[in-house]
């Protein structure tokens, strides 16, 4: 099948992953990284400001979140790591450099392995990392207007020092689907890690390569959201395909993402790595990890394929099923707390489909959602529409009440009347139909298929959708055979 939009032949991407880690405690001070709700430079010390003097401490937990990170996306871990000074000013940046690492990194040679980026679906690939390592955030630039437009910016430091790890992949992403479907893989393995929180602002941050039939390769810094990974390598793929057309060369060059008009941005010729003058942190000493290793292994969990071969092996589910429920981990125990006590089959149409239908529908997360229906109560919910006492309708109908309004199962049924009906007002629903609707019973005798599912239609209405469509067929037939 051809596909539209953007053609993507020859294409080439690489990504460098930025996540912020979860830990109390930014990367070389105290200050709390719990800044989100916060005023801006509320979050700020003498070392997170740059200020003369101020010397920065290693996080011991941020280092062990890194080995983590690395040891999941099944990276070599180095035997010690050291810390670099790159050195370039920005507003952002008040030190003049960023504190990160070079030549000695905590990983080298990872794999991803992302499913469905081809047609036809459910295509594994492999996606080399070529790194991992760990760096600070620097501030945060707010542009009044957009940044090309804007008469001043004003900077945010408490973003300043938060724990990144940086991962690097080799340039084996085809598309931009396929680097949006790599950044949901990393984004759910981080958080099954219990490193990342991927909904928080500004999480995961993303700067592409990308190169088109060979020839040079242009940079898109900060993409700050996951749809806008996809949007921005689309049109930056579309942009240097037209000057290629118009037999002009693709320069390497930065460019800039803007969010708000989904377009790419030149804001300078490529920087080089010497023009960085990178030199060992003078003030961090260099950190042997190899003794962290093995106990950190230990405390890897089950990562998003083996939950997906075991659920597999385990509930009996599709593959398509499989993935829904394992993308996100909160989702995944969801739905192992409702299948322990349930149908996991049937669980797993009600959690893959149902919910999560629903829950993108309200663009709200598992993690909000459980807030207002737990797996007790969607246990309660599939039970009763096994037993009869409630139909596929009024399954839907509590969940989305639970959602909006909160409530418990039993409760919305009493309220809102979707007890399903017992045979006796089945028969007089269907018996008042066949009455009312003379012609289409009589249509239905000449051999008209149709008339049937109009009829099985009109009792649904007239029942306001408490019987099963299967039963009413069932007695329609019956009474009109009669
Ligand atoms: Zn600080
Ligand atoms: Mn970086």
């Amino acid at each position: 099948m051809k596909s539209k939009g953007t053609n993507t032949n020859g294409v080439k991407i690489g990504l460098e992953c930025h996540a912020q880690l979860l830990t109390k405690s930014k990367l070389f001070c105290p200050c709390s990284t719990d800044y989100h709700n916060s005023e801006p430079n509320t979050h700020v010390c003498a070392t997170c400001l740059g200020l003369p003097g101020a010397l920065p401490v290693v996080n011991e937990q941020a280092i062990r979140y890194g080995i983590k990170v690395a040891l999941a996306l099944g990276c070599e871990v180095q035997p010690e790591i050291i810390f670099y000074r790159k050195n370039y000013y920005y507003p952002d940046l008040p030190k003049g450099f960023q504190i990160t690492q070079y030549d000695f990194p905590i990983a080298l040679n990872g794999l991803v392995r992302i499913e469905n980026a081809g047609d036809g679906g459910g295509k594994e690939r492999e996606i080399r990392i070529r790194r991992v390592h760990m760096e600070e955030d620097p501030g945060r630039l707010v542009y009044k207007g957009t940044i090309d437009t804007a008469k001043y910016s004003l900077v945010d430091y408490n973003r300043s020092g938060i724990p990144l790890v940086e991962i690097v992949t080799e340039p084996d992403l085809r598309s931009p689907k396929e680097a949006r479907i790599f950044l949901g893989k990393l984004r759910s393995i981080l958080e099954y890690l219990g490193v990342f929180e991927g909904d928080l602002e500004g999480a995961m941050r993303v700067d592409a390569n990308i190169s088109v039939g060979g020839g040079e390769r242009a940079e898109v810094k900060n993409i700050s959201s996951y749809k806008g990974v996809e949007r921005a390598l689309s049109f930056e793929i579309t942009r240097q395909k037209n000057l290629l057309r118009r037999g002009l060369v693709v320069k390497q060059e930065t460019r800039h993402y803007d969010e708000v008009r989904g377009i790419t941005i030149s804001m300078r010729t490529k920087e080089f790595e010497h023009d960085y003058r990178y030199f060992p942190e003078p003030d961090l000493v260099p950190i042997r990890i190899s003794d962290l290793v093995g106990e950190i292994r230990r405390e890897i969990p089950e990562l998003p394929d083996e939950k997906k071969r075991r659920f597999i092996a385990q509930y009996s589910i599709t593959r398509e099923h499989a993935n829904a429920l394992t993308f996100d981990i909160n989702i995944a125990n969801f739905y192992e707390e409702v299948a322990s006590k349930t149908d996991a089959k049937l669980c797993a149409t009600w959690v893959a489909d149902v919910l999560k239908g629903e829950l993108n529908y309200r663009a709200i997360s598992m993690r909000e959602a459980s807030k207002r229906i737990s797996a007790e109560d969607f246990v309660v919910i599939l039970n009763y529409l096994k037993r009869g006492v409630i139909t596929e309708r009024g399954a839907t109908e509590i969940i989305r009440e639970m959602l909006d309004r909160g409530g418990n199962p039993d409760e919305i049924i009493r309220k809102k009347g979707l007890a399903s009906i017992d045979s006796a007002e089945m028969e007089k629903a269907v018996l008042a139909v066949i009455k009312e609707n003379k012609a289409a019973v009589d249509d239905f005798k000449a051999g008209k298929k149709e008339a049937l599912n109009f009829l099985v239609g009109q009792v649904m209405k007239k029942t306001r959708g408490r019987a099963t469509p299967q039963e009413v067929h069932r007695m329609v037939r019956e009474k009109i055979g009669e």
